[in-house]
């Protein structure tokens, strides 16, 4: 058995059914996780299940909307009924409101925070008792260069993942004892359905990108596959509270 080894490990996967989210699930359904992905569209939840199960996956569906703290709690412990444990959740969905300050609603910052904060919250503490209970547990967070970096037209989509940091480290000071590590992923620009939206919107962004990543292109959901399997598995024992750049070199590009 390698330290990366997954067998008989159960992964649920917020926003697993595309992007980044269906690059982690994939990696972890290589390394031997049974694994669910998480969301609320069906359609495409449809087309990631059938390119996992042609992987060799054992993987399924089930619906959940973050933004419901109910839907967080019964997705998670449906989960483990099913599966008899949940040994790794990964905190992934996201979203994002692109406009400057002074003309955010209300509602475009709640929507943002909610699905990008609040709700890794809430799974969080539907998958603590089921990974206590089980021995230990590992809980990955997906941070951005936003993160650390500022954005003049993401303000809450920056304060949420700054803040998805500093929850990552709380709770990994708070759950070590239970064996429970959780950290974050930083991942640089990739080429998903939401920065599709945001190179349409920002102007420049694409090669504004291009330029500042040393690697010279746009990551893509399959480069996560790896560090997923790391945070996931024994292999990370004793790694916990930290945050992962995967991004090309972007962030220690002067
Ligand atoms: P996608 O838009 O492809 O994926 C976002 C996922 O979040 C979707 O699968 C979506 O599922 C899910 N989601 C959104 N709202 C909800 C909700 N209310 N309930 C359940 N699921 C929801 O984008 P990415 O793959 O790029 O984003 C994945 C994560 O990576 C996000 O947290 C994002 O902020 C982060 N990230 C992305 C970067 C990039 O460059 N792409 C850079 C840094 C961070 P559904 O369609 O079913 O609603």
């Amino acid at each position: 058995m390698t330290p990366f080894d997954l067998q008989k490990r159960v992964a649920f996967v917020t926003g697993g059914n595309g992007g980044i989210g269906l690059g982690m699930a994939k990696g972890l359904a290589a390394a031997g996780a049974t694994v669910v992905i998480a969301g609320r569209n069906k359609t495409k939840a449809q087309t990631a299940l059938a390119e996992l199960k042609a992987a060799g996956a054992q993987a399924e569906f089930i619906e959940l909307d973050v933004l419901q703290e109910a839907s967080c709690h019964q997705a998670i412990d449906q989960t483990a009924a099913k599966f008899g444990r949940l040994d790794i959740l990964v905190n992934n969905a996201g979203t994002s409101v692109r406009k400057q300050p002074q003309d955010l609603t209300a509602a475009d910052w709640h929507l943002v925070m909610n699905t990008n904060l609040t709700s890794a919250f809430f799974c969080s503490q539907a998958a603590y008792p089921h990974m206590k209970r089980a021995g230990g547990g590992k809980i990955i967070n997906i941070g951005s260069m936003m993160s650390t970096f500022a954005s003049s037209y993401a303000a809450p989509y920056a304060s949420s993942k700054g803040a998805i940091v500093q929850m990552a480290k709380s709770l990994a000071v708070a759950w070590a004892k239970d064996n429970i590590q959780v950290n974050a992923i930083l991942p640089g620009w990739i080429d998903t359905e939401l920065t599709k939206k945001a190179r349409e919107q920002v102007e420049g962004l694409h090669d504004r990108v291009l330029a500042r990543t040393p690697a010279q292109r746009w990551g893509e959901p399959a480069d996560f596959a790896g560090v997923a399997v790391f945070l996931a598995s024994a292999a990370s024992d004793f790694v916990t509270g930290a945050a992962i750049a995967v991004d090309g070199g972007y962030s220690v590009q002067a």
